[in-house]
C-alpha cells in the first residue's frame, strides 16, 4: 500500500514513490518558512533515527512532505 503525501509548503499532494522517483533543489523561502522546514527536518531526522522512514521531499519545490492520514473524514485536516 502506497502512503499518500503532501507538501508542506506547496499545493503538492500524492504518492510516496511519486514523490521518491523525483528529486529536485528545494525553493528559496522566507525566513519564516525556512523556520518551519528546519522543525520538518528536525523531526524527520529524529523519526529516521527512531527506525522510521523520512518521507521523500515534495517533487515539485524540493521541500518537506508529510504523510497524509486516510482515517476516516480526511477533510478534518
Ligand atoms: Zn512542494
Amino acid at each position: 500500500m502506497d502512503k499518500t503525501l503532501r507538501c508542506t509548503v506547496c499545493p503538492w499532494r500524492g504518492a510516496w514513490t511519486e514523490a521518491a522517483a523525483v528529486r529536485v533543489q528545494p525553493a528559496p523561502l522566507p525566513p519564516a518558512l525556512e523556520e518551519i522546514q528546519r522543525g520538518y527536518e528536525e523531526k524527520q531526522a529524529e523519526e529516521e533515527h527512531l527506525g522510521g522512514h523520512r518521507p521523500p521531499c515534495c517533487p515539485q519545490c524540493g521541500n518537506h512532505t508529510v504523510t497524509v492520514k486516510l482515517h476516516r473524514h480526511s477533510a478534518a485536516v
